[in-house]
């Protein structure tokens, strides 16, 4: 079957899914919007923001993550055409507030098949992790024991495939915990890997 077939079947599994109880009136964010299905590079984050992907149903874009992101993204000369965005769990976690949240471990474990199947679909050269959360999300998926912080920026090997570990370009992290400057440089190794190929 083609391969676009399968993303549409993907795509109406996932908008159809209603297992996490708290985001049974969200939609999940996987479509053509997310990008290629021939990307240079998979990235995954942690889930669709309130102000960004679910409202915009476009992958970090419409809110201040998804700038910063934009930002690190034309760094390094790729456009949207050239990568495809996935998150952990692809609705919107929210607080009873209405606010963000972090997706808990059984909603991560929920949603896991659809990013294996994903990552299975798109067979991307390079995946790329934003964020701690993604890159344990993976150990559902096949073992690992990268952490965050000592794997940031390295490209490693992970299930017969490439992987690169990098931070979340939200506002908190940028501020916390890697700054902007540090972030282009991580993306600036993002590019030279792709341009070695
Ligand atoms: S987050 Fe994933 S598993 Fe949970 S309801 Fe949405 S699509 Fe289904």
């Amino acid at each position: 079957m083609k391969q676009s077939t399968l993303f549409r079947q993907l795509e109406a599994e996932a908008a159809a899914c209603l297992i996490c109880e708290r985001m049974q009136d969200r939609k999940a964010v996987l479509s053509k919007l997310n990008g290629s299905l021939m990307p240079k590079i998979l990235f995954i984050a942690e889930a669709p923001g309130r102000n960004g992907a679910d409202r915009t149903r476009i992958p970090f874009h419409g809110d201040a993550s998804g700038k910063t992101f934009e930002q690190l993204l034309a760094s390094i000369n790729l456009t949207r055409a050239d990568i495809f965005i996935t998150n952990t769990v692809l609705c919107s976690p929210r607080k009873p507030s209405g606010a963000n949240d972090k997706p808990t471990r059984a909603e991560i474990r929920n949603c896991s098949h659809f990013l294996r199947r994903t990552i299975e679909l798109l067979h991307p050269p390079l995946i790329a992790t934003l964020g701690a959360v993604a890159l344990d999300a993976l150990r559902l998926i096949a073992p690992h024991d990268f952490t965050l912080k000592e794997a940031a920026a390295k490209v490693l090997e992970w299930n017969g495939r490439k992987l690169v570990p990098l931070y979340h370009p939200s506002p908190q992290v940028l501020i916390t915990v890697r700054s902007l400057a540090q972030q282009l440089e991580d993306f600036k190794m993002l590019g030279q890997w792709l341009k070695s190929r």
